[in-house]
């Protein structure tokens, strides 16, 4: 069986700076922020080429706060896309703010910026863009109209650690960045984390409070706040692997460009590195219009795919209430039905990425054939 990713041969790779991070810890007896998440969110801040890293317990929680740092409230719209996790959406909700989507540009699987210009309304606060997969949406645009409007820019990015728009880092390229550390995405704890990452020392400053019960001294709420502190042991974690970051997206990075060779001329649509992009592959979708029996076939094969995502946010039962139906946005609904991913991990070897691809010939050719006949 090839696993869709194999998160017990990274552990293997590096086990002894991990046991002795987690050894520090246990030493220490500090088990929330101190000195190892100063330390990681020091390190991750100057990974993202900006000044402040505010490390928080989710991905979620890093777009919670920063949109209520920008001030985003009741009465407020936010404008991101539904092709996404429902957490970006959730993060909007969680605020007060009404989400309006926009729908992606296609051949990206990221925000589409005409579309977003045409849903700016009088009540819009900020803009979210997903960096989707690992690869930036396309920000200039977004920069400028956002500028133009006065709306603040928050980038979404969860899946994409390390990913570049013109050679500059996600996460330094709006007013504020959020990341998830979930077990799998590019850099991932030994359990849940996020860091909100900007250059505006003010964001930063009530980022702090906000995450520590709105306080800066014990005791002294000056905001109305949450415990979204970042466990120590997380942040010990995470900072052991940190510089091992570049290699492994440049492990994932050559498993992409293996199967963008292998699959070339054999009819299957690959995912599509924009010019801009520094692509970090999260996720390496194919697209095809028969994808359970892909699925089903490739299974039966030994191999374990995902999907991402099978239902775009607009069409879960849970946003409703939002009131858009289907056919709003048809860029994202053919997307969530036509995407199928691929195994992809750092530690995937060339035979690994060799079976793979003979599997997904094979199957794009049986079933071409069951729906010839
Ligand atoms: C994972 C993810 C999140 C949420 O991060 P958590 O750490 O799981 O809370 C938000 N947005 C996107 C696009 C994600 O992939």
């Amino acid at each position: 069986m090839i696993p869709f990713l194999d998160l017990k041969s990274q552990y293997a790779s590096i086990k002894d700076e991990i046991d002795a991070a987690v050894h520090r810890v246990l030493d220490s007896q500090q088990f929330t922020l101190g000195d190892e998440v100063k330390a990681f969110e020091r390190d991750f801040a100057a990974f993202c080429a900006v000044r402040h890293g505010i490390g928080v317990n989710s991905g979620t929680s890093a777009l919670h706060l920063a949109l209520l740092a920008a001030g985003v409230g009741p009465g407020d719209e936010v404008i991101t896309v539904p092709f996404t996790f429902v957490a970006t959406v959730a993060a909007i909700e969680y605020a007060g703010a009404r989400p309006v989507f926009v729908d992606i540009n296609p051949n990206s699987f990221t925000m589409d910026p005409t579309a977003m210009e045409a849903a700016v309304s009088a009540r819009t606060k900020a803009i979210v863009p997903v960096h989707l997969y690992g690869q930036s949406a396309d920000m200039f645009p977004i920069l400028e109209i956002a500028r133009r409007k006065g709306l603040v820019v928050i980038e979404d990015a969860a899946q994409a650690h390390g990913a570049e728009y013109y050679g500059q880092r996600v996460g330094s390229l709006g007013d504020m960045g959020c990341f998830s550390f979930y077990p799998g995405k590019n850099l991932g704890a030994c359990g849940e984390g996020g860091m909100v990452t900007t250059d505006n020392d003010q964001y930063a400053r009530v980022i702090r409070m906000l995450r520590d019960w709105g306080a800066e001294r014990k005791y002294e709420h000056v905001f109305k706040g949450f415990n979204y502190r970042m466990e120590s042991l997380q942040g010990a974690v995470l900072g052991a692997k940190l510089p091992h970051l570049e290699a492994w997206t440049e492990g994932r990075r050559a498993v992409a460009a293996f199967y963008d060779r292998a699959l070339a001329g054999s009819g299957v649509p690959t995912p599509e590195a924009m010019l801009y992009a520094r692509h970090v592959y999260h996720v390496y979708a194919i697209r095809t219009h028969h994808r359970q029996a892909w699925q089903d076939g490739l299974h039966r094969l030994g191999i374990q795919t995902g999907i991402h995502y099978p239902t775009p946010v607009h069409l879960l039962p849970a946003y409703a209430d939002l009131g858009y139906g289907r056919g709003r946005f048809p860029h994202a609904e053919k997307a969530a039905l036509q995407v199928l991913s691929l195994p992809i991990f750092p530690e995937m070897t060339a035979d690994q990425c060799a079976i793979v691809c003979r599997a997904v010939e094979q199957i794009a050719r049986s079933v071409a054939q069951l729906v010839d006949a």
